[in-house]
């Protein structure tokens, strides 16, 4: 972006670098055995990234919703998969932590997690309830010192490598009395993967369902008081919408960037298809499309660094960027043809993670609620 400070234009070179030598050579791999590239993602704590947004006490790099952002733009770019995998670590886990828990349990769990020696993962969607998160069932009870947790957390990236879990629990009758824990999983009897999800895409990230059977979270392990947890999911979930975004913008720039490597190498009636006006279309309408991407989420982006985000904009990132993404990539299958369709090229594997956008981290038709019940609401208050 034009606007860019020195050190973002240098934080973007690292991360294409490392993106470049270290994710993208192995991304059609992990996508088609559905494995995780940790050693990538290790490395990323040693470039600093792990914790991205945290405070600089615990290791983290004190940045903002840019940093993080360009950060997922040139992941993105390489391999969705693992940077959606970055992004369950970076933001939905530290981020959340140094958000919204205390002095000792950030110094506890934040050093580890920055360096990369611990992997973290968030859960708070269920089987039975995933836009209605705050229905949610998973049951901490109270006892000596420590709760009992029942109940089973589903679609959790990171689950089958995480060793700190940022959950989400109900713990009264009421519908927002949602409290949340910090769990050690190596350390946590009664907690298991119960279930490995395999997906249509984003395949080099690991999803897993979580099952927790009277397990026992020390009571120091809380995170602020009872009945907090709505508070602390309304905090970070713009900052959450806009980094996600960031996945869509780098799928979109891979497409246009594959498009145009294509359309002058491949030749049909003689020439490159590039010579022909309706590939010429396509190549125009997808980079407009990008280019406009991304200054509506860097421009939320600084709003958020600001503090001036609302999340009305956020809503509104989040509803246009994955569906943006998805037709783009589509639009560059159309444009490779048979090879589009087949695995030789990436755009396929693009596709099917960029679809992953339209869902994760809240849906289309909820952001499509956000904005329009915001909207509506204001209006009436004028
Ligand atoms: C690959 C992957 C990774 C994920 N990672 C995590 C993670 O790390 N942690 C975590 O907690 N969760 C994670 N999720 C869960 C994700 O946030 C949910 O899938 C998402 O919120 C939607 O919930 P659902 O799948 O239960 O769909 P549902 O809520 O059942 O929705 C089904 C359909 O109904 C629509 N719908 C629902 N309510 C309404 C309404 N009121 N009006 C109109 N339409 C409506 C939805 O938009 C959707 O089209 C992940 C999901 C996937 C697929």
């Amino acid at each position: 972006m034009w606007y860019f400070t020195e050190e973002q234009r240098q934080l973007a070179q690292v991360c294409k670098d490392f993106a470049q030598n270290e994710i993208a050579p192995k991304a059609e791999h992990h996508d088609t055995h559905e494995t995780f590239n940790i050693e990538a993602f290790k490395k990323m704590g040693e470039l600093g990234l792990l914790g991205i947004t945290a405070d600089p006490e615990y290791g983290g790099a004190g940045l903002g919703a840019t940093e993080a952002t360009i950060v997922m733009e040139e992941f993105g770019k390489a391999c969705p998969g693992l940077t959606l995998s970055y992004l369950a670590h970076s933001m939905l886990c530290v981020n959340n932590i140094n958000s919204n828990a205390s002095a000792e349990q950030k110094a506890k769990y934040l050093p580890k997690l920055i360096t990369g020696e611990h992997i973290g993962a968030m859960a708070m969607s269920e089987p039975g309830y995933g836009s209605d998160a705050v229905g949610m069932q998973c049951k901490a009870t109270k006892a000596d010192g420590h709760y009992v947790v029942n109940g089973n957390k589903m679609w959790i990236t990171n689950a089958q490598y995480a060793d700190t879990v940022y959950l989400y629990t109900r713990t009264g009758k009421d519908k927002k009395d949602l409290t949340t824990f910090i769990v050690d999983t190596k350390d946590c009897e009664g907690f298991s993967v119960s279930k490995e999800i395999h997906k249509m895409g984003m395949r080099g990230s690991p999803t897993g369902e979580l099952s927790f059977e009277n397990a026992k979270v020390p009571e120091t392990n809380r995170v602020g008081n009872e009945g907090d947890s709505v508070h602390h999911m309304m905090k970070n979930l713009e900052i959450e919408r806009l980094t996600i975004s960031g996945i869509s913008l780098g799928i979109a720039q891979a497409c246009v960037d594959q498009c145009i490597k294509y359309a002058t190498e491949r030749e049909q009636f003689g020439k490159p298809i590039g010579d022909f006006q309706m590939i010429q279309k396509m190549i125009a309408e997808m980079a407009a499309e990008t280019e406009m991407m991304r200054s509506f989420l860097y421009d939320s982006c600084k709003l958020w660094d600001e503090g001036k985000v609302s999340n009305t904009r956020a809503a509104m990132v989040k509803l246009q960027l994955p569906k943006m993404a998805t037709k783009i990539a589509l639009d560059a299958i159309q444009l490779h043809g048979g090879y589009g369709y087949s695995r030789e090229f990436p755009v396929e594997r693009l596709m099917r993670d960029a679809k992953l956008n339209e869902i994760g981290a809240g849906t289309n038709e909820v952001m499509i609620m956000i904005i329009a019940k915001n909207l509506l609401r204001e209006a009436a208050q004028r």
